[in-house]
């Protein structure tokens, strides 16, 4: 079994090398091979605890791709559940653990979401820690609706491998789940507060 039910949700039991190499392998395919943007959440305790209430955000967890444990609340509740998880697997480690392995095979990025300053530092940071990361492309996260068409329009014009999504959740869940069919990035995950931390 490669999924721990809690609370309804199916998180992946994969550990970080393994959720890594999965993202990574999409990141190198053609995204014509796929129907939709994979989509990976990151699931910490209170995501779950909105999920139980928010429809929309339940179903955007269901129809996700990989549900990862982030938070030890959440391998906590595996082990409890006798159904444990090898080990936390938190947006932003999984973000440095992805953006290593440009090394090998340098893919691309696009960065949506936080003000205008931390994200301009945070692409600027990615970049400098991480040379082969192409950034194509950035958005800070304060728009409104009738600006979403134009955001989109501009993503799917740079074709970004790898799209970081900080909105806040369930912000950035919505987002992606309303977009994954047409979206042309390969991958997409709701980061949350990492671009605040990136940017430092
Ligand atoms: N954010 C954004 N647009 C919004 C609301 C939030 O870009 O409309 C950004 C915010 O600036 C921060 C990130 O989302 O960089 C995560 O917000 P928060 O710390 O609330 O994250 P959570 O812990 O709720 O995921």
């Amino acid at each position: 079994k490669v999924q721990t039910n809690i609370l309804g949700f199916s998180f992946s039991k994969w550990g970080m090398k393994d959720t890594v190499d999965y993202v990574v392998s999409y990141l190198h395919k053609d995204r014509a091979e796929f129907p939709h943007t994979v989509h990976i959440v990151t699931a910490n305790p209170e995501i779950v605890m909105t999920g139980l209430e928010n429809q929309e955000l339940a179903q955007a967890m269901h129809t996700a791709d990989l549900i990862t444990p982030d938070g030890t609340g959440i391998v906590w509740a595996a082990e409890h559940l006798g159904d444990p998880m090898p080990e936390r697997v938190a947006g932003y480690d999984m973000l440095h653990e992805i953006a290593k392995t440009s090394n090998e095979r340098p893919f691309s990025v696009f960065l949506l979401g936080a003000n205008e300053e931390v994200n301009s530092k945070a692409a600027n940071q990615l970049a400098k820690q991480y040379p082969h990361v192409t950034v194509v492309g950035r958005r800070n996260g304060y728009f409104d609706d009738s600006q979403e068409p134009e955001i989109f329009d501009e993503i799917n014009a740079l074709k970004p491998d790898l799209l970081l999504v900080a909105l806040g959740f369930p912000k950035q869940e919505l987002w992606i789940q309303r977009y994954k069919q047409q979206l042309q990035a390969k991958v997409a995950i709701g980061v949350g507060g990492s671009f605040d931390v990136l940017a430092g």
